[in-house]
């Protein structure tokens, strides 16, 4: 059983998380396609993609 971190959604396959995850947090967080964000935008966005990058690690171990 996955668990979407961003809506709480339940999957059954990881893979269906994974592409649902992605779009369901991009909805949530939509300054992160911004470009023109400020300096202090941009280290909360980089701190936001470190978290997805640990928990997508967290499926591998
Ligand atoms: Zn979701």
């Amino acid at each position: 059983m996955y668990i979407c971190p961003t809506c709480h959604r339940r999957f059954q396959e990881e893979q269906k998380l994974t592409k649902h995850f992605l779009s369901c947090w991009k909805e949530q967080h939509p300054f992160h396609q911004s470009k023109s964000a400020p300096k202090g935008k941009d280290i909360e966005t980089r701190k936001v993609n470190k978290d997805i990058i640990n928990f997508f690690n967290s499926f591998k171990e």
